[in-house]
């Protein structure tokens, strides 16, 4: 079970307030840092959005079986290392990777249409989990009348099979998924389109994340990006790009609640 090192610190650079408001802070007063830390503390919080696989299911395992299994059926071992330079991109990167990787001879086609057989089959075998925490900060937001939203690189039709089989049908107001949007992850697009249809700014969407390409998608879009790792110890640019490293969805909550009550008692 992982225990990722929890940050200290909050980092300024993925707040995205515009350059000129920090620049302007910049020059009024010398802790940079701790001026925008502030500023984010007061700034309200309207929507939470989610990442999907490896932050609300433990979908991670299920996918890295399918696609270990279907390439070392064609021929092509995929070991460790190489699959985890693939976890929290879109498909198709994953699979642009796959061919630069093993070459041209790589037999795409049949791969593309062994590793959905490969998932299902899992899935039907050992279910998906949810995360731990994960239904008690759906509650809470619930009661705090904050609208909730998905943003995943999966497709759509992996993104409903694997919500309805954790039991989170109908739990969200908006479902964005990686076929919807021009570019995936790290690109922001995922994002922005998740806060254009929760009609809230992006600058008050606080997201959550388990890898490097969602962070920095979040932090792009200008979302405060909570970055829990999946059960592997943050890149340094991801922890770097993240309002806040934490080991749970339970610390995830008490964050939010702590942006609340400071958005509120300042407003
Ligand atoms: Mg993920």
């Amino acid at each position: 079970m992982r225990e990722p090192e929890r940050a200290t610190e909050h980092h300024a650079e993925c707040d995205d307030g515009s350059d000129s408001e920090r620049l302007s802070l910049h020059l009024i007063l010398p802790d940079r840092d701790e001026v925008s830390h502030n500023l984010i503390m007061q700034r309200e919080v309207g929507a939470v959005v989610f990442d999907m696989d490896g932050l609300m299911l433990d979908t991670e395992p299920l996918y890295k079986v399918a696609w270990q299994a279907a390439s070392a059926e064609l021929g092509y071992p995929l070991d460790d290392p190489s699959y985890a330079t693939l976890v929290g991109r879109p498909t198709e990167d994953c699979e642009r990777e796959l061919v630069r990787k093993f070459g041209l001879a790589f037999p795409l086609g049949q791969f593309q249409a062994r590793w959905p057989e490969l998932w299902y089959a899992e899935v039907a075998a050992n279910g998906i989990r949810q995360k731990p925490g994960l239904l008690e900060f759906l509650a809470f937001l619930d009661a705090q009348g904050l609208p909730v939203a998905v943003a995943t690189s999966s497709e759509r039709q992996y993104a409903a099979f694997s919500l309805r089989h954790a039991g989170l049908d109908g739990r969200f107001q908006v479902i964005v998924t990686g076929d919807e949007v021009a570019a995936g992850k790290p690109s922001p697009d995922i994002y922005l389109e998740a806060a254009r249809r929760l009609r809230v700014v992006p600058a008050a969407c606080v997201a959550l994340e388990d890898s490097e390409a969602g962070v920095l998608a979040a932090g792009r879009a200008g979302m405060r990006a909570l970055l829990i790792p999946d059960g592997t110890r943050p890149s340094d640019l991801a922890a770097h790009s993240a309002f806040s490293v934490l080991a749970s969805l339970t610390e995830a909550r008490q964050v939010v609640a702590d942006l609340l009550l400071n958005s509120r008692s300042a407003g």
